[in-house]
């Protein structure tokens, strides 16, 4: 029997520590999802999550994993033998890539060495060759929460414009969405994919596409195969505030929650939040002497930071030891990154001493595991935390 004295330090990087104002707003007894009462609450969560997206378009609602609304956006705009788009930034594009294989999609897979952003330049050539415009569709990964590497959409739109391309822009926003600077509408984004247990601070159990109105056309026309996932079938429901069959009542409550905890803080302050976070670790990451996953500063996740094993170690050895030790789960290395990497999340509910508390397990656990690093790393990271060490703190991402 595992025992926890005190809370448990959950610092993967999704799903992430839930406010117990959201565990306490969940918790309520069911409602009738066809009634007037639950129109309220559906209205609520949809006009919300715009306001989160930062879109006057529509905002679906499924009651899945993330993995529902990967599904949704290619089943709604896209049809076998169609050409899509993908950087090869991790393994999130990696699962991506299957799911569109298996729906029959032509993958152009752009590998990276997992180590940085999808490259946009590149992109934005492939884009500029294909004159035919047989590519329905660049699909980029913003926050690849398998590395802590960062792709700005708003570039790969600017690649888009430049080349006169009409391919969709769609954008994976799981580990993004409300940690990070995301403009559904000003950054010309036709379709994301969202997530609630990461940055929403929900559990899991709802994701999100945001769409736009090419996205609306293009699948309003598309005759492939979908039901569970058909966009105009929702939106229909949607219009009365209700859904097309039993919504996830209970984790609709636990959304209107977030979504005032977020606007409460104001969502520009959660990003600096976890901008200011995100620098802090990677402060105690040079000073541990580690290497961090991502080799590209522009491309820094501020709600997560991956950090390598030096060789001959293992990351899922040191991960036991943090566990076993101090209650303290960190996210393992995902693919090829499996046991080469382990992963700090410090996404939703969190703070500067939660902050503390994680990077001291992970420096005892550095000593324990004996994993070669240099001491110190906390009080480099203490440093930036009393903001001393204002050259640690990036810029806002593009905007
Ligand atoms: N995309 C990204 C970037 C993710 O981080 C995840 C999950 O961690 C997914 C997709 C898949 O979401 P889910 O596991 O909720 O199906």
């Amino acid at each position: 029997m595992t025992l926890h004295t005190g809370r448990h330090f959950l610092q993967i990087p999704g799903p992430t520590n839930i406010p117990d104002r959201v565990l306490r707003a969940m918790d309520m007894p069911a409602l009738d999802h066809r009634g007037p009462e639950f129109a309220e609450l559906g209205y609520a969560v949809m006009t919300g999550l715009q306001r989160i997206f930062r879109t006057k378009h529509p905002v679906i609602i499924f009651p899945s994993s993330g993995t529902g609304a990967w599904e949704a956006a290619l089943v709604n705009t896209l049809s076998p033998g169609d050409k899509v788009l993908l950087a090869e930034t991790g393994q999130f594009a990696v699962l991506w890539r299957g799911i569109a294989e298996k729906f029959k999609l032509d993958v152009e897979f752009m590998p990276t060495d997992w180590r940085r952003g999808a490259d946009v330049a590149e992109i934005e050539s492939r884009l500029a060759a294909d004159r035919s415009h047989k590519i329905k569709a660049v699909m980029v990964i913003h926050n690849e929460t398998s590395t802590g590497c960062v792709t700005h959409p708003l570039e790969v739109r600017k690649a888009l414009n430049r080349t006169n391309h009409p391919a969709l822009l769609m954008v994976d926003t799981i580990s993004g969405l409300a940690s990070m600077e995301y403009e559904h509408d000003a950054w010309g984004i036709d379709v994301a994919v969202g997530g609630s247990q990461k940055g929403m601070m929900l559990p899991p159990g709802l994701s999100f596409n945001a769409l736009s109105d090419r996205a609306l056309a293009i699948s309003r026309a598309n005759s492939s195969l979908r039901s569970y996932w058909d966009w105009h079938d929702m939106l229909e429901f949607n219009k009365l505030g209700t859904f097309p069959y039993t919504p996830a009542v209970n984790l609709l409550f636990a959304l209107r929650e977030a979504i005032a905890m977020l606007e409460e803080e104001g969502l520009e302050n959660v990003f600096a939040r976890h901008r200011r976070h995100g620098a802090a670790t990677r402060a105690a990451a040079k000073t541990w002497g580690l290497d961090l996953v991502c080799l590209d500063p522009n491309a820094y996740s501020p709600s997560l930071t991956a950090v390598m094993v030096p060789d001959g170690h293992d990351a899922d050895a040191f991960r036991k030891v943090v566990l076993e030790n101090f209650d303290m789960s960190l996210g393992t290395g995902l693919g090829k990154l499996k046991g080469r990497a382990f992963r700090i999340g410090h996404i939703g509910h969190f703070n500067d001493l939660m902050l503390m508390g994680t990077l001291s397990g992970v420096e005892m656990g550095l000593d324990l595991g004996k994993i070669p690093h240099r001491g110190g790393g906390v009080m480099s990271a203490m440093e930036v935390l009393k903001g001393r060490n204002a050259m640690a703190m990036p810029k806002a991402a593009v905007a």
